[in-house]
Formats: structure tokens, sequence, C-alpha cells
């Protein structure tokens, strides 16, 4: 079965075989060693300073280090102001409510791009100390600008959070040009490991001024004890196992740039191959991420229908979330896909809609 949702991926046989190593205690110097190569290569991936970054690990699903860079880096008595234009922008604002963080939500639509230029207008009118916007808005493949924002912010002083969970390891992320202070991510999207790991890439200097609003995922708490060679808890050992080899693929593949290329070419393949066929993207490209594409159901043909027939094929694709369940479908070329995979998803889809 080759997975076309967004996470968990399909493996490499590299990294499945990775889960097959030595049962490892948590408290002994090889899981230390582990720990620390996924640390350094999750700061290597973007080639950051590591005197200025560092990467917090944690288990727990993307949403863990969502919560976990929240929670921590916006100081006690911050203001935060949390820009949603899909699922993920609305989780980050039930975040901030559920921690009591004193923050104010602006709304797009979900087919729709955050207007920059006003939500800095608000930063200036309102004081905000931090800005949280998601880089890849899954919900509709939709890559927010967060350049601009970042540059703004940057000037004022404001610190930015990213959701990076799907566009980190395959999307450009600036994270010195502006004001980023920190991006959360997960293993087992663009990275291609497995779920269970979790991490933040945060600047050193808003760790010290983190709160500490959670007592699992507390960032500065977790930090610390890590750069110690420590850990509070059971870490998903094996999880960690997989990141580190899926990190030396990902370095053997050529970082990134290759995977942005790789999936990039494979986005094309699908929309020009379903273009043919009558369906649409819900957006154009250039608003797109490379990572997932959504698009229009063609006309009498449910959601249900054209899963459970590809789903026959071997494929499982996504559905749209919320409202937008009627009317599009996702697919994701994340993972350990080719062009021969998505040759035959095309040909599954025409022998469909024929
Ligand atoms: C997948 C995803 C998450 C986290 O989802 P989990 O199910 O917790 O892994 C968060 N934000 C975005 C943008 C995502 O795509």
């Amino acid at each position: 079965m080759l997975l076309l949702n967004p996470g968990p991926v399909t493996l490499t046989e590299r990294v499945r075989n990775s889960l097959l190593q030595t049962d490892l205690c948590h408290r002994e110097p090889e899981f230390f060693d582990l720990q620390d190569e996924a640390r350094k290569r999750l700061v290597a991936a973007y080639e950051l300073d590591p005197a200025k970054w560092t990467a917090v690990l944690m288990t727990g699903s993307g949403t863990a280090a969502v919560e976990s860079m929240v929670a921590g880096i916006v100081p006690e008595g911050g203001r935060l102001l949390v820009v949603e234009n899909g699922v993920y922008g609305d989780r980050i604002a039930q975040i901030a409510k559920q921690y009591g963080i004193e923050h104010e939500v602006v709304k797009y639509e979900w087919m729709q791009a955050p207007d920059i230029d006003a939500i800095v207008a608000m930063i200036d009118a309102k004081a905000f100390t931090h800005v949280a916007i998601i880089h890849h808005e899954t919900t509709t493949g939709r890559l927010n600008a967060i350049d601009a924002l970042s540059r703004a912010c940057g000037e004022r002083g404001v610190g930015l959070l990213v959701d990076g969970v799907s566009s980190f390891g395959a999307e450009a992320i600036d994270f010195d040009g502006g004001g980023i202070v920190a991006v959360a991510a997960t293993a087992n999207k663009c990275l291609h490991g497995v779920p269970g790991a979790a991490f933040v890439i945060v600047r050193r200097d808003a760790l010290t001024k983190a709160a500490s609003r959670t007592y699992y995922l507390g960032i500065a708490r977790l930090a610390k004890l890590q750069d110690e060679r420590n850990t509070p808890f059971t870490p998903s050992v094996h999880a960690y196992y997989a990141l580190v080899e899926a990190l030396r693929e990902f370095e053997d593949e050529g970082g990134w740039r290759a995977r942005h290329a790789r999936y990039a070419a494979l986005a094309e393949q699908v929309r020009a191959g379903l273009a043919a066929l009558g369906i649409e993207s819900a957006l154009p490209p250039d608003e797109s991420s490379v990572v997932l594409r959504a698009y229009r159901l063609p006309a009498g043909v449910t959601y249900e229908t054209l899963h459970d027939a590809l789903k026959a094929k071997g494929f499982v694709i996504y559905a749209g979330q919320g409202g937008l369940s009627k009317s599009l479908f996702r697919i994701s070329t994340m993972g350990a896909l080719d062009a021969s995979d998505m040759d035959r998803l095309i040909a599954s889809v025409a022998e469909l809609v024929r």
C-alpha cells in the first residue's frame, strides 16, 4: 500500500529496517548518542548555527511540538497573534486558549491567502509580542508567505512561531532572515521517519525567556536536559532510531533542496495527469506547496468512491477537511514514492472517471 496522505509516509526499506536495531535503555550512553545525533542533524538540515539554534526533541506527534512551542515560547505576559487559514491555524488558536495565553486570531477563508500587510498593521496597532502562522497549511496545500511576515516581525522585534510540521525538510525556510524564533515539526512527514518523534527548532535566546505552562512538553526543561545528555521521560526510542536513519538518508539524498525538487516533480506529474482527465487543482501551483496538493472531486464522483477504488489499487488518498470534504481530495507526494508510482495512480484514476 502506498500512502498519499500527509503523513505518516511510505517508508524506505532503509528506515524500516532501522527499527530492528538492538533494544535500548534510554538511560544508557547509547541512547544519548542517538539523541545527540538526531538533534545535530536537525539543526544541520537547514545549515543553522548551533550556537544560535537548537533542536528540542519530544515524544509525540506533530501537534505535541506545536503545543510545546506555543505554550513555551510565548513568555509570561506575552501577547500572541494567531494567523488562521485552515485547520492547523485553528488548532494553534485552541492551544493558546487552553493555556490562557493572551491572544487574538486573524482569520481568513480556508481557500484564501493571509493578507500580510493587514497582519503587519495589526501587529503595529496592538503591540503583539509574538505571531504564529502555519507554513504549509495542509488543509488546502497552500504555502503561506512567511518570508514577508518574518521580515516585518524581525524589524519590530516580534517573535514569529512557525508550524512547519508539513514543510520542514522540503520547503525553503529562511531561519535567519527575519523574526523566526521557533519552527515546530515532526519525524514522519517530509523527513520520512515514523510517527512518535517530534521536535522544535528554536533560538537559544528565546529558550531563556520561555514560560513553563506545561509539564510534559515544557520546552526549556527538555532543552536543558537534552543539552546535558539527559531526558526527563521515556522517549519513543524506536522512533528515534528511525528519525536518525531518515536524517542520514536525507543527507545522502541531498538535503531539503533535493527533496524539494523531487516532490515538485512528482506533484507536477500528478497535477498534469489529473488535469488531462479534467480534474482541477484547487489552488494554482505557485500558491501551493510541493508536499501536498488539493484537487476538486470530478462531477458525480464522491470522495468515498474515489478513495475506495484507489485503495483497491494500492493507494491511500486523503479527504478534504471539514467543509471541504464534499468538494476536495488531497494527494501528498511525501515518502518513498517515484514517478512510476504516480503513473500507476493516474492510470487508476483514469479507469474510474472514464
Ligand atoms: C500534520 C500536521 C500537524 C500535526 O498533526 P499530528 O497529527 O499531530 O502529527 C500540524 N500542523 C500541520 C500543518 C500538519 O500538516
